[in-house]
């Protein structure tokens, strides 16, 4: 059968076998690792006939994860990029130019603060950061010149939602773009085309990938007309996805929901755990009862994520000894992926961040970000546990 006519394909049926084909060749059931620059033209008229000329522009084994990403997200196409700062970089470039304006998250991955801020405003390029969990600033943020609105959600790193149906309708009633970062829920939990966004974009680094093997990204389209708006920079300015990083993004999206189930309920675990223990002054976990939005994660995902955040009594000295003191948790940057990793915003992923608006943005210099991997959640909770006796 061929790509897409499967039919009543369910979730777990697409991350296992869109996009991928056997090859014609020799049935080789994963698609080869094209590792080649050109492809050979059977005549000058002919230039193209399969598809494929330079591997900046396109490339088979890349091709197949982007035909993966799309059924997953349920848009039309997806692009692939070299990392996810890329792929954001690129949907900013198609769509904005100087003189023009984006909305943008205040809480959002630091990359993309640093590169609204420092990178794409020397270009006249104007942004204004709002609080994106309430529409009615979204809508006051928005003026004649903003072209998109750009939010992620959970937000890396407290967790805090955007309610993608509510900012969707805003962008839609001003006729711009809602883009949305789905990296930390990943499309096994949360499809934000179904919600209304227009563009979707990925750092595959993390839930995709999962294995810490990896540095890429993807945006995935609604559109026809965004394909080629979004392909049109990515080949102009060259950020392309390899073969072989595709090729083994290919193989982890293939468990995607097997590893979201569990590593969520593990996180569901820890987050309890954490929430129990007297040293413990509060958790961010959106499947608590205490999470301020708990409802909302409950209306637009149906998952709630691995990813927990926690703030020791004794703020960032105590928060600091509980990091150092793990053992099998490993200090390291990264997210989503099957080793559980403890990382701290404040001097590592948001450091770029100046200190008083880290703290007006709920990033305390105490604050821990735990994403909960794949060892048996006993195993992690008793690390947690001799950790905290130190804090
Ligand atoms: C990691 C991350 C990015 C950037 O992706 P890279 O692959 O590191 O370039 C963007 N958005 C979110 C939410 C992320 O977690």
């Amino acid at each position: 059968m061929s790509r897409g006519s499967r039919p009543n394909e369910g979730f777990a049926t697409r991350q296992v076998r869109a996009g991928v084909e056997p090859d014609p060749v020799t049935g080789a059931i994963l698609t080869p690792i094209h590792q080649t620059t050109t492809y050979v033209q059977p005549s000058v008229d002919g230039y193209r006939e399969k598809g494929y000329s330079y591997s900046r522009s396109h490339n088979p084994t890349v091709h197949a994860l982007e035909t993966k990403l799309a059924a997953l997200e349920g848009g039309v196409d997806a692009c692939a990029f070299g990392t996810g700062m890329a792929a954001i970089h690129t949907v900013l470039l198609a769509y904005l130019g100087a003189g023009e304006h984006a909305v943008v998250s205040d809480v959002i991955f630091g990359g993309t603060l640093r590169l609204c801020r420092q990178i794409l405003a020397r270009f006249g390029v104007d942004f204004t950061f709002v609080d994106t969990s309430d529409p009615a600033a979204v809508l006051a943020g928005v003026r004649a010149e903003t072209r998109l609105i750009l939010s992620e959600t959970p937000a890396n790193p407290t967790l805090r939602l955007t309610d993608i149906a509510a900012v969707s309708e805003v962008a839609r009633a001003r006729g711009i773009l809602h883009v949305v970062d789905n990296t930390l829920l990943t499309p096994c939990c949360q499809r934000p085309f179904e919600l209304g966004a227009d563009l979707v974009v990925h750092s595959t680094t993390k839930y995709l990938d999962g294995h810490n093997a990896t540095v890429g990204g993807a945006v995935v389209c609604a559109t026809k007309e965004q394909v080629e708006a979004v392909r049109f920079v990515q080949n102009a300015t060259g950020s392309i996805m390899s073969p072989f990083v595709a090729w083994l993004t290919l193989q982890g999206c293939k468990t995607l929901s097997v590893r979201m189930d569990a590593q969520s309920a593990a996180a569901l675990e820890v987050a309890s755990y954490l929430e129990s223990h007297p040293t413990v002054e509060r958790v961010l976990y959106p499947g608590l009862p205490s999470f301020p939005q708990h409802a909302l994660a409950g209306r637009q995902a149906s998952g709630y994520g691995a990813m927990v955040c926690c703030e020791v009594r004794g703020g960032a000295a105590a928060g600091k000894r509980v990091m150092d003191a793990v053992e099998l948790w490993s200090l390291a940057e990264n997210l989503g992926t099957v080793e559980s990793l403890v990382t701290h915003p404040a001097t590592m992923t948001h450091a770029n961040i100046a200190p008083d608006e880290r703290a007006r943005l709920g990033i305390t210099d105490g604050l821990i970000r735990l994403s909960v991997g794949l060892e048996t959640p006993a195993d992690l909770i008793a690390d947690l546990d001799q950790a905290l006796a130190r804090a």
